[in-house]
């Protein structure tokens, strides 16, 4: 399947839950989730109907992707990879998907939302351990520093866009970030009470063991 370029708010009403995919306008009374507490094409109607234990399982996949911005393909393989990790599958997987560097660009308060962190990637502006790294789906490890290129603070909108994004979301106890600076190092291993979005992670390791 192709990427998703339709409304952004539209993703979180079929999900029923915020996936912060609007930086700042996801913090306001803007949000279109608050405004529009249902999901697409229902208009304001409220339908009931049961679900079936695919459907649940599938819902619980398609919101962790959306949230963390990963495509089938790459969701695939991060799953693989966690369920030959030693421990639970579920956890491993959500593990893996906070460790990645525009998750972590984002949760440090460098970036406005993860898109905007992948782009920031993508463009070049994030040092890892000082070495310029352009992946957004890699996978940081406990002491790693992420920090901006020279050139890039001295850009007058980047530097900007740091003084704006500063306190947009709360810092979570494994990252350290030294704002002044522009400087954040992991500090630890998420632990799953660190994954700020409400999911049955064993829906999709149920999904994926059929
Ligand atoms: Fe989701 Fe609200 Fe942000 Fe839209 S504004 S992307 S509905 S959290």
């Amino acid at each position: 399947m192709g990427k998703y370029i339709g409304p952004l708010c539209r993703l979180c009403r079929a999900e029923g839950t915020k996936l912060f995919l609007k930086g700042k306008r996801c913090l306001t009374d803007k949000c279109g989730l608050e405004r529009r507490n249902y999901p697409p094409g229902n208009r304001g109607k409220k339908v009931t109907f049961k679900k079936s234990n695919y459907k649940v399982q599938l819902r619980e996949k398609q919101k962790v992707k959306r949230f963390y911005g990963v495509g089938e393909q790459q969701f695939r393989v991060v799953f693989g990879k966690a369920s030959q990790k030693k421990g639970i599958t579920g956890e491993n997987l959500l593990q893996s998907l906070e460790l990645r560097l525009d998750n972590v660009v984002y949760r440090m308060n460098f970036a406005y939302s993860r898109t905007h962190a992948r782009q920031l990637i993508r463009h070049g502006h994030i040092l890892v351990n000082k070495e310029k790294v352009s992946i957004p789906s890699y996978i940081l490890r406990v002491e790693d520093e992420i920090s901006f290129k020279e050139k890039s603070i001295q850009n007058q909108n980047i530097n900007a866009m740091l003084e704006d994004v500063k306190g947009l979301v709360e810092i979570p106890e494994w990252l350290i970030v030294d704002h002044e600076k522009h400087l954040g190092k992991v500090n630890s291993i998420p632990t799953r009470n660190d994954v700020s979005i409400p999911v049955e992670e064993h829906q999709i390791v149920e999904l994926y063991s059929k």
